[in-house]
């Protein structure tokens, strides 16, 4: 069964956007242009990139934004920040006068790739506000680190899914604990 557990509102794209890395299937869908057009259109038809300097821009983007979810630091802020300044947002009010961010029209930020920046990163911030970015996991183990939504009470989930990467990891557990308890043999004269 292939991973998945949703994420809430606009914090699903992103997540599909740190998937497009997807180790789980041992398949980069950033690997050249085409591939990840199809990808895009996939899960949100108005993103794409049009060429090569587009996706080196989107795997700074992803890349980055995944450190964001699992290793955050400093290095990570700065480039975030620098990607946040190429592509202006404002805060703006939807009808129900609620504030979120939303691009600043004309320039740059117009391309494809542009749209696709602000609305991974309007996201993350939303996300951060509404308390579902921190519900957003890596599978632990770790040649799958899919990126899912934690929906469970206490936020307490490990894995993506229970098959196979739930059971690889308890299988892996137990071995380790029969190896440790394994008593060492004697050596034969
Ligand atoms: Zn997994």
């Amino acid at each position: 069964m292939d991973p998945d557990r949703p994420a809430p509102g606009r914090l699903e794209f992103v997540r599909h956007v740190l998937n497009s890395d997807d180790r789980y299937h041992g398949l980069d869908h950033a690997h050249d242009v085409d591939e990840l057009n199809r990808y895009l259109a996939r899960i949100q038809p108005r993103h794409s990139v049009a060429d090569q300097s587009d996706l080196s821009a989107y795997r700074v983007l992803r890349d980055t934004t995944r450190a964001l979810l699992l290793t955050p630091g400093p290095e990570i802020f700065f480039t975030l920040n620098e990607l946040a300044r190429q592509h202006p947002l404002t805060v703006w009010f939807d009808e129900l006068g609620a504030p979120g961010l939303r691009r600043v029209s004309g320039g740059e930020q117009d391309s494809p790739l542009g749209v696709l920046v602000v609305s991974v990163l309007a996201a993350v911030h939303d996300g951060m506000l509404t308390g579902h970015w921190a519900r957003l996991r890596a599978c632990r183990r770790f040649d799958c680190s899919w990126i899912y939504y934690d929906g469970s009470p206490n936020g307490s989930m490990r894995w993506c899914t229970t098959d196979p990467c739930g059971n690889v990891m308890k299988t892996r557990a137990y071995r380790a604990r029969l190896a440790r308890n394994r008593p060492v043999k004697a050596l034969a004269d």
